[in-house]
């Protein structure tokens, strides 16, 4: 094997490309052998672990690609940053007040990330958000802290209350906040009933509109939370029923991913208003939750493009305590307990896929086009002579007559006037021309608008073992983009432009907008593959949203999954780790039954035997190798 170095190649270069220390937070950075490296914060300094080491560990360990990984010291770190940043705020300016942070679980359910939020977050008091039944049984049996908070969003119906009051019972701080005026009677009744009296909060629909994906969450038209009149009807349904003194907690969500900080200091400024009116009429109140929103900076480029964000979690803190005390303090009301419910950028640096790269087209003439034989078609040597008088000051001619020849030539194939060695012939002269053209290109000023697609027309194609659609969902359902890069060789220069197409056998199954400075770009720079040699990308940031949004589109499953803590003495644990679906078990899913499937193929295979087609042996053998396959793995499995 020789790998192609460039000695003018750095791994300063890679980082640089793949943006790495932009999006990274910290977490991620670049070895000096051109690795790959989670970076881990101890009191004793930075540890850096090569994720290609992990992935060692995991083959180690039997695991096939691909592996979604999750490093237990990003999630505590994340928990701690959030924490710590509003504690620093509030010390810093003399806030009154305190900050409680709740995870809503609709972000990432696993149990794995709920028992660390749990845990970790116990020395701040961290709770939890429901937005069902389940999610609230998840809640009551991750949280022992009954500081903690835990609120109840979404629609509530009796056993939903229920369930809710028996825990204020045990002594859980569990708040109903009420988001359609048809909840009231529920929580009124059950409360009676029950003998037990609620914690209620209301969930304002402010007028403020954010930017971003989710900005329908916000403004008049949301389909949450309660209009202005809707809360006085409550308010006084309340006072009515002496209960107002419940009325605790006042709620908004303006959407995830909010990427300008001045929309979330609108928003809270309007919340404050909501705050101070619900207490000067009358209702206790003392906490404040501020909803979602907290951005995660997928480009690194610190702007206010839907994928990034301009403020740092220090900003973001630091102005909304900044903003709730000028409000409340001209109206001298009691600063009170600050609540997010921040749940994307607690958990997206936490988790990354990686996969293996299996196959690749690459879109260039093999073999290399030589001169026409004298009797092939005259259309074929004018395409010839298109590439031999090729200048780079004439690229739109070049291509105009390109285009046309080809066109024709695929016409006459069409009609059966040339054969398909000639076709062969004519498409790779084409994809030598384009191939000029191209690079002329990249030294010319400016590119002429038609010819703007091209160097994506000549992408090569990797193929990774992956489904987007079970790992990636937002990337195919709303165009998330996450950063996705070679977790080696980055001591290479990567000479290919590429997109990448995933394992399923759907032409929406490709990633083709990849993270740039200022918004994304078509293709991402690749090495060459090695023979013999395994080619790993990750995709990072992906622990917010991916892993339950998921389907079985092609019936990919659930991929391995390994959980691992990195220690102060730089080696690693593996803490977990989750056998992917076998293939048994999603057939299962779409109502097989893999024994009777099993036992038709057995009678098909006898029925061989006794036409003589095969012999009892190679019935056996047959027999062994489905049974094995019904219980492989659902993706591409490198050794057999
Ligand atoms: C989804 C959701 C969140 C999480 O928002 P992030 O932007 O991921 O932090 C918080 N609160 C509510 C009510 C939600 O629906």
């Amino acid at each position: 094997m020789t790998p192609k170095t460039s000695p003018a190649w750095t791994t300063e270069d890679s980082a640089r490309l793949y943006r790495i220390h932009e999006w990274s937070a910290g977490y991620f950075d670049v070895t000096e052998t051109g690795d790959v490296a989670v970076k881990v914060n101890f009191p004793s300094g930075d540890v850096r672990v090569s994720l290609m080491d992990i992935v060692a560990g995991v083959h180690q360990r039997d695991l096939q690609m691909p592996v979604l990984l999750r490093i237990e010291n990003l999630l505590d770190s994340q928990i701690a940053l959030l924490n710590e940043s509003f504690r620093a705020a509030i010390a810093q300016q003399g806030y009154r007040g305190r900050y409680q942070g709740v995870f809503p679980i609709k972000v990432n359910q696993q149990r794995n990330v709920i028992e660390e939020i749990a845990r970790f977050g116990a020395r701040y008091n961290h709770g939890l958000e429901a937005g069902s039944k389940a999610e609230l049984i998840v809640a009551l049996s991750a949280l022992s802290d009954s500081q903690a908070l835990i609120v109840c969003n979404g629609y509530k119906d009796p056993e939903f209350i229920d369930l809710g009051l028996r825990a204020r019972k045990l002594g859980y701080r569990c708040v109903f906040v009420i988001e359609t005026p048809t909840e009231l009677p529920i929580i009124l009744e059950r409360s009676r009933a029950l003998g037990i009296r609620p914690l209620i909060g209301v969930r304002a629909k402010l007028a403020t509109t954010v930017g971003g994906h989710w900005n329908k969450t916000s403004g008049d038209r949301s389909i949450f939370g309660l209009s202005t009149s809707q809360l006085i009807s409550i308010v006084d349904a309340l006072k009515e029923n002496d209960l107002l003194d419940c009325l605790q907690l006042l709620h908004c969500h303006l959407g995830s991913q909010i990427p300008n900080i001045r929309d979330i200091r609108q928003a809270v400024m309007e919340a404050c208003r909501y705050y101070i009116n619900l207490v000067q009429e009358g209702a206790p109140m003392g906490f404040l939750d501020l909803g979602g929103g907290l951005a995660v900076d997928y480009l690194g480029s610190k702007t206010n493009n839907v994928l990034s964000m301009n403020y740092s979690m220090d900003e973001y803190c630091a102005d909304i305590v900044e903003v709730i005390m000028q409000s409340l303090d001209a109206e001298e009301v009691p600063h009170p307990t600050i609540v997010t419910e921040s749940g994307r950028s607690t958990v997206a640096y936490y988790s990354l896929l990686l996969f293996n790269i299996f196959d690749v087209t690459y879109f260039e003439p093999t073999p290399l086009p030589q001169a026409p034989a004298e009797d092939e078609h005259t259309l074929i040597h004018s395409l010839y002579s298109v590439l031999e008088r090729f200048k780079p000051a004439k690229i739109q001619q070049s291509y105009n007559n390109t285009i046309y020849y080809r066109d024709e030539i695929r016409e006459l194939f069409k009609r059966g006037q040339i054969s398909l060695r000639s076709r062969a012939l004519a498409e790779n002269l084409v994809l030598e021309i384009f191939r000029r053209i191209v690079v002329a290109l990249d030294q010319a000023d400016e590119t002429p608008p038609e010819l703007e697609g091209l160097r994506e027309h000549l992408a090569d194609i990797y193929y990774g073992n992956l489904s987007i659609f079970q790992s990636l969902p937002d990337a195919w359902a709303i165009d998330q983009v996450f950063p996705l890069m070679p977790i080696h060789r980055l001591d290479e220069r990567p000479t290919r432009e590429a997109i990448i197409a995933d394992i399923t056998c759907d032409s929406d199954g490709r990633i083709d907008h990849f993270i740039d400075l200022h918004g994304t770009r078509n293709t991402l720079p690749l090495h060459l593959l090695n023979p013999d040699e395994d080619y790993y990308l990750g995709a990072f940031l992906v622990g917010a949203y991916q892993e339950t949004l998921g389907d079985l589109h092609n019936l990919f499953g659930d991929t391995n999954v390994v959980s691992i803590r990195v220690n102060e003495d730089g080696s690693f644990d593996v803490t977990r780790e989750i056998q992917g679906d076998s293939i048994a078990d999603i057939l299962g899913y779409v109502q097989y039954n893999p024994k009777d499937i099993f036992e038709r193929f057995r009678d098909t295979a006898e029925q061989a035997v006794r036409r003589g087609a095969i012999s009892v042996r190679e019935r056996q053998e047959i027999l062994e190798r489905f049974s094995a396959s019904l219980r492989g793995y659902t993706y591409y499995e490198t050794d057999a």
